[in-house]
C-alpha cells in the first residue's frame, strides 16, 4: 500500500469495484446504462433506508449540505416552529439553514458529546406549540455523538410533528429502519458512511412530507424542490428517459455498485444493510478497545459514541501535530471540527469499505501508535492484538 489512506470522516476509501463504475467516459444521462443504474439504485435505496414502498428516494447531485437546504426548503414556510436537536457543528448548520427560511427555531442543547434526554427533548415540544418538524443529526461527525432515532420519532410523533434526520455520517452504517421508525426524511451524502465517492445528496422521504411540500404557500427554489424531481425519480425507476437537471452521470453508476455491495454484504447469519450496521459496530468495538491500549480517550460519552468515528482527545502533552505525525505513517485522519473544542481532539472515520479491510485498520492503528510512542512499543502492539481478535 504504497498511497495513504484515508481514514477521515469522510470523503473514504471506496472499494476497487466503485471507481472501476466510476471510472468510464462520461455516459449520457439517457444513455441505457444511466436509466438502469439510477432506476435500480433508486429501488436499492428503500432496502438500504429499511423504507416502506411508497416512501420516495431522491438522487440528486451534490454534497450532503444540499439536502439539508433541500429538507429544510420543502417542509418549513416563514413563521413555522422547529426544534433542532443540537449535538454539534452539523446541527448548528440545521438552525441556520432553518432560521434563513425564516422559521421559529427551537434549539434542543446537550454538552458536547453528549445528547439531550427525551424529557428535555419532550418539553421543548410543548412548550413550542404547533411544531412542524423536529431535525436532528443521527451522528454528528463533529462530535462522534450518535442520538437514538427511536426517542426523537416517538416524541415527534406524539406532538404531530414530522422529523428529519440527518444521515451522513450514518446512513448504511447505524441502525436506522425508516418505516420501522416512522421517520420522515433521511438523507446522506455519498462520500462518508455509503462508502462512495463525493458528490451525491440521497434522501428518502415519506408520503407524509411529500404531502406537506404541496401545502406549502410558497414552492421552494427549484432545483431542491421535490417536486421538480418527482417526474424525474419516478421516471428513472421505470427506466425511462427525463430531463430536469442533469444528473451526475458517473456517480450514478458508482451508486448503483455501491449500493449492491451493501445489500450483498453479510456477517454472522446478518444479510444486507443489517450486516452492514452489524460489521461497522464490530470495527468500532475493536478500534475503540485498541484506543484504550494507547491510553486514548473519546471525547463523546460512551452511551452516545458513533460506530462510524472516533472523535479522541489528544493525550497530555500532545496537540495538532499528532495528525501530522499519523500522516506520515501512511495514514490520512482529521482534526477537531466542534467549534469551541476542535483544538483538543483528532477524529478517525471507520466507515464504508475500510470496515471490510483488516489491513487498512491494522495500518490506521500502527500510525497512530506509532506517532505516540515510536516504532516497536509495547502498546502498539497490544492495541493490535486487541484489533486482530475484535475484527
Ligand atoms: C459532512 C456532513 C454534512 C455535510 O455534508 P457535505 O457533503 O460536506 O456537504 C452534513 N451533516 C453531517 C452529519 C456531516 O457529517
Amino acid at each position: 500500500m504504497n498511497k495513504k489512506i484515508l481514514m477521515i470522516p469522510g470523503p473514504v476509501e471506496v472499494s476497487p469495484a466503485v471507481t472501476e463504475a466510476f471510472s468510464v467516459a462520461p455516459p449520457s444521462h439517457l444513455a441505457p446504462q444511466v436509466l438502469e443504474a439510477f432506476g435500480a439504485s433508486l429501488e436499492m435505496m428503500r432496502q438500504v433506508w429499511r423504507a416502506s414502498a411508497d416512501s420516495q428516494p431522491f438522487i440528486l447531485a451534490g454534497s450532503g449540505t444540499l439536502f439539508m437546504d433541500s429538507a429544510a426548503a420543502n417542509l418549513v414556510a416563514p413563521g413555522d416552529t422547529v426544534v433542532v436537536v443540537e449535538t454539534g457543528y452539523f446541527s448548528q448548520r440545521t438552525a441556520e439553514i432553518l432560521r434563513r427560511l425564516q422559521a421559529r427555531v427551537i434549539i434542543v442543547e446537550a454538552a458536547p458529546g453528549q445528547v439531550p434526554s427525551r424529557e428535555e427533548l419532550t418539553l421543548a415540544l410543548e412548550r413550542g406549540g404547533d411544531v412542524r418538524a423536529v431535525f436532528a443529526t443521527h451522528v454528528d461527525t463533529s462530535t462522534g455523538v450518535r442520538v437514538d432515532p427511536a426517542v426523537i420519532t416517538a416524541v415527534a410523533e406524539a406532538h404531530g410533528a414530522l422529523t428529519v434526520f440527518d444521515g451522513v455520517c450514518a446512513t448504511g452504517a447505524e441502525d436506522f429502519a425508516m418505516e420501522a421508525l416512522g421517520a420522515d426524511v433521511y438523507y446522506t451524502g455519498s462520500q462518508k458512511a455509503l462508502g462512495l465517492p463525493a458528490g451525491l445528496a440521497l434522501a428518502v422521504v415519506s408520503p407524509r412530507a411529500l404531502a406537506r411540500r404541496r401545502q406549502l404557500p410558497h414552492p421552494p427554489p427549484i432545483y431542491v424542490d421535490w417536486e421538480s424531481w418527482l417526474p424525474i425519480m419516478h421516471a428513472y425507476e421505470a427506466r425511462k428517459p427525463s430531463y430536469f437537471a442533469t444528473p451526475a452521470t458517473n456517480h450514478i453508476l458508482a451508486l448503483e455498485v455501491g449500493l449492491r455491495e451493501i445489500l450483498d454484504d453479510t456477517l454472522n447469519g446478518l444479510h444486507g444493510v443489517e450486516a452492514r450496521w452489524a460489521r461497522h459496530q464490530r470495527v468500532a468495538t475493536a478500534l475503540r478497545a485498541a484506543w484504550s491500549l494507547l491510553g486514548l480517550q473519546l471525547i463523546s460519552h460512551a452511551s452516545c459514541t458513533a460506530r462510524t468515528l472516533s472523535a479522541i482527545r489528544y493525550p497530555e502533552g500532545r496537540d495538532a501535530t499528532l495528525v501530522s505525525a499519523i500522516g506520515e505513517r501512511g495514514v490520512v485522519v482529521a482534526g477537531g471540527l466542534y467549534p469551541t473544542l476542535k483544538d483538543t481532539y483528532f477524529r478517525v472515520g471507520h466507515m464504508g469499505y475500510a470496515t471490510t479491510q483488516s489491513p487498512m485498520l491494522e495500518q490506521t492503528v500502527r500510525a497512530v501508535g506509532e506517532a505516540l510512542f515510536g516504532e516497536g512499543a509495547s502498546q502498539t502492539e497490544a492495541a493490535l492484538q486487541a484489533l486482530a481478535q475484535g475484527l
